[in-house]
């Protein structure tokens, strides 16, 4: 049993890659970040490469060898097979990823999109073994959901269920979102959204938000502050985000009848948002989420790693069942 029992979790996300050595009780014994710049499908997998091979290099594997691999990945993926899809859809053709990083590290290794990813997490170590009818969404450079319906992750056609970051949410500021249409709530209450709203209503409101040069972002952090002391932006900015969240919420709810919300992410970690999102739920809508909207209890920052590492868990377990058949 000393050997392995641990698992490596991988999040590579639109800036970052995080690996972490995990147990089997949701602990990282072990994690390093690497910022990116920019990287495409291509060059995914050579980022993979270089990060672990420099992982590794810091001190080898902390527990032995590891029992498998697990890969959070942003856009489409065939977790079964572990084929990762183009994340343009103009430029849809398939990645075998799993198998092309199983067979340079030796190690089972099996994929997933990162928000389903987190989901396995919740239900391994969070609130998910308390119900089988919740959903998890993450809010922040975008805002995408899972959700689960009597203990199974709706996934879809295509592996494109939970693109909740499109819905229109009854909060109008004027911003066109990249997939064509205006004002989708990923437009107005994630980071990248908090962001496009300053810019665009900071000359209708008094401020002392530092609006930064294009390419840059303005702090979250910094809005939520801000707005605590009254400042007529900030306090614009965060209502229209808890307005957006809370109607997002709520027709969700609507949908699936869930028992529980649970919320992860950058821009709801610190608990903030969460507060006027509660705010603005209407009972009668919620009246059976006994389980409440919640942030989730794993860390909120920490969650795609976990959810790797439960990526990497589920295959091994799934291979076993195979197996014994
Ligand atoms: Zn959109």
């Amino acid at each position: 049993m000393e050997k392995n029992n641990t698992y490596i979790g991988i999040v590579l996300s639109g800036y970052q890659l995080m690996i972490g050595e995990i147990d089997t009780a949701g602990n990282i014994l072990r994690m390093k970040e690497y910022r990116l710049n920019f990287f495409n499908q291509e060059s995914a997998l050579e980022i993979i490469k270089t990060s672990l091979d420099d992982f590794r290099k810091d001190g080898a594997w902390k527990a032995g060898r590891p029992a498998a691999i697990g890969v959070g990945l942003i856009g489409r993926v065939n977790a079964d097979e572990g084929i990762w899809y183009q994340i343009d859809p103009q430029r849809t053709y398939p990645i075998n990823l799993a198998q092309e990083l199983t067979e340079w590290t030796g190690i089972p290794c099996f994929i997933d999109n990162d928000v389903k990813s987190a989901t396995r997490a919740v239900i391994k170590w969070g609130l998910g073994r308390e119900t089988d009818n919740f959903i998890y969404i993450y809010v922040g450079t975008g805002i995408a959901a899972s959700l689960v319906i009597d203990g199974k992750q709706v996934r879809g056609s295509h592996f494109n269920a939970g693109e909740v970051g499109h819905l229109r949410v009854g909060v109008q500021v004027g911003l066109k979102c990249p997939c064509g249409r205006m004002d989708c709530v990923e437009t107005i209450a994630s980071s990248v959204g908090l962001d496009r709203q300053a810019r665009f209503l900071h000359r209708y409101y008094d401020t002392r938000l530092e609006i930064p040069r294009q390419g840059e972002r303005i702090s979250v952090g910094e809005v939520f502050r801000l707005c605590q002391q009254g400042d007529p932006l900030c306090r614009k900015l965060v209502d229209n985000a808890a307005e957006a969240m809370a109607n997002l919420i709520m027709d969700l709810v609507r949908v699936s009848d869930p028992d529980t919300v649970i919320l992860a992410g950058e821009v709801v970690a610190d608990g903030f948002l969460l507060e006027r999102i509660r705010e603005k739920l209407q009972a009668v809508t919620i009246r059976f989420v006994t389980g409440g909207v919640v942030l989730t209890q794993l860390d909120p920052r920490l969650i795609s790693l976990l959810g790797a590492g439960a990526v990497a868990m589920d295959g091994m377990e799934q291979r076993k069942k195979g197996k014994k058949v």
